[in-house]
């Protein structure tokens, strides 16, 4: 343990030039014009092609990749490919603006092994501990084992709570018994038998989403069984992290055939024409184009599809209507000088952001004078979800980030150079009280020739490996269709 000894005074006007933001950039982007409702009528096709995919992230570059062969067109709104998994580097150093890792084989990430296996990428397992940051420069390494645990500076009712929770009561819950009656009940309803201390500690530090507000006490609980972040059975990645695996889908993509991915390009329109094929419309560079395609498939998130969907069957709509999503920006911090170098994950307790990951750790090839990397994520709560759109609250943010995270690592403000910010609206979907059980089980059902591919629709807490498999599927199925 190390204690800090000065502290920087950050404010917005003294690290707003060391900014960049990606995702939905400022001052402006197309999603905040549909929203506008400002795009006119559909024109006619200008185009006749097998397939287009609406949307280039993991799932949409998936199918994309799978259906390379054929004649299509993958749309994407924003300016970079990769949605909620984009490339990015930092003076030599890659890193995901998003996705980070995933399981070791045989756990939950098999599709995304698979496919790591044919575009011949490697994922490493991290071997480093994970860590716990206190305020005051206080760090525990693997606060899951007995002697982290009891190094963590939390008073002893938090910590016997704790084991109460894990060891007594949640193996004791029969979770698909009451799964009804636990969906319909939030997990910090069901929390409220705890001590506040207790509630603070799990708020804090140990959920896997947003807030116990928000959440099903049926996921949540599901989730705590599973031993929330202590993920014993370990994580794997490669530098760039998972947006590795999108850029060399984008490039595979390319080398199949130039000119195929379309950034900027913004479809507001998609519905059936009379001999059932399918018209998408998009906005680019102030024009508008229509193409006309064999199927569809959409990648786009839930709250964009069910609007630009115009031939939906009502219940999906109705369903998809009722996801709620909150957003999720990442804060990258980038250095010349060491910020923090024993390890890979961090959790970070009682700060705005709630991890850590070093993407240069990955990167120790570089040898020791790499630059530094933390990327940090805030998964926001769902009442604040709007606030991503404003460039003067992200700003704020970011310095209170910063503020927050010079306590825990020290100097770390005065040795930051650059800030890569990455910014989406509602681009995380959250399992919330009557989700599980409710509309989670009518999503993704294909209609007509339009089927879906997003991560949302398999899993109520998407990862990478289900976008890869909803990539996977949706693909299978368009091809089905064009050898009919
Ligand atoms: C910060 C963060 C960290 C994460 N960490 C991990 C992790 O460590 N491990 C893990 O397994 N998973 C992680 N995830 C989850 C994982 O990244 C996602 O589940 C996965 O990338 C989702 O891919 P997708 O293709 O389903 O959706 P998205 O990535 O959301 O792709 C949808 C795409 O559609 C585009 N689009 C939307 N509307 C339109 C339109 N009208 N026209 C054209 N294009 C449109 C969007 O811009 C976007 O590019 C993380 C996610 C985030 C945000």
């Amino acid at each position: 343990m190390r204690k800090k000894t000065h502290m920087h005074d950050i404010t917005p006007e003294s690290i707003e030039k060391k900014i960049v933001f990606h995702g939905e950039v400022f001052p402006d982007n197309p999603n905040r014009k549909f929203e506008r409702e400002e795009f006119p009528p559909p024109p006619e096709p200008q185009r006749d092609i097998d397939v287009v995919i609406i949307g280039g992230g993991a799932g949409g570059l998936t199918a994309a990749y799978r259906l390379r062969d054929c004649n299509m067109l993958l749309l994407e709104a924003l300016p970079q490919l990769g949605g909620n998994s984009m490339y990015c580097e930092w003076e030599g150093v890659p890193f995901s603006l998003g996705g980070q890792y995933i399981g070791v084989p045989g756990t939950w990430a098999d599709s995304a092994w698979d496919l790591c296996r044919e575009l011949n990428l490697h994922p490493e397992k991290d071997d480093s501990p994970l860590t716990v940051a206190f305020p005051g420069d206080v760090q525990v390494q693997n606060p899951y084992s007995a002697r982290g645990f009891l190094r963590m500076p939390l008073p002893w009712r938090v910590k016997r709570d704790i084991l109460r929770f894990y060891f007594f009561d949640m193996p004791r819950i029969d979770i698909e018994a009451r799964k009804d009656e636990l969906d319909q009940i939030s997990f910090s309803e069901f929390l409220k038998k705890y001590s506040p201390e207790f509630r603070d500690w799990y708020e804090l530090l140990a959920k896997p989403y947003p807030n116990t507000e928000d959440a099903s006490a049926y996921y949540a609980i599901t989730s705590a069984r599973e031993g929330d972040y202590a993920e014993d059975k370990g994580i794997c990645s490669f530098p760039g992290g998972l947006a590795l695996i999108n850029k060399t889908l984008q490039d595979k993509v390319e080398e199949a055939g130039p000119g195929r991915m379309l950034t900027g390009a913004f479809v507001y329109s998609v519905r059936h024409d009379a001999n059932g094929r399918v018209l998408a419309t998009y906005w680019r560079d102030g024009k508008i184009f229509t193409v006309r395609a064999r199927a569809a498939i959409v990648n786009a998130e839930s709250n964009i599809a069910m609007k630009i969907l115009h031939d939906i069957p009502e219940d999906l709509k109705v369903a998809m209507g009722r996801m709620r999503r909150f957003s999720y920006p990442t804060f990258h911090f980038c250095s010349h000088q060491p910020i923090y170098r024993r390890g890979y994950r961090v959790g970070v307790m009682g700060c705005t952001i709630q991890a850590v990951t070093v993407p240069d750790w990955f990167c120790r090839h570089l040898g020791a004078g790499r630059p530094n990397i933390l990327s940090c994520f805030n998964k926001m709560s769902l009442k604040d979800v709007d606030t991503v759109k404003n460039k003067e609250h992200m700003v704020r943010m970011t310095a209170r980030v910063l503020t927050e995270l010079d306590m825990r690592f020290t100097d770390m403000a005065a040795k930051v150079e650059a800030i890569h910010v990455f910014l989406r609206t509602r681009n995380y979907c959250i399992p919330y009280p009557g989700y599980i059980t409710s509309v989670f089980p009518t999503l993704g059902r294909p209609f007509g020739n339009v089927f879906f591919a997003n991560a949302e629709y398999l899993n109520p807490v998407s990862h990478f490996p289900d976008a890869v498999t909803a990539g996977n599927q949706a693909a299978a199925a368009v091809r089905k269709l064009l050898q009919q």
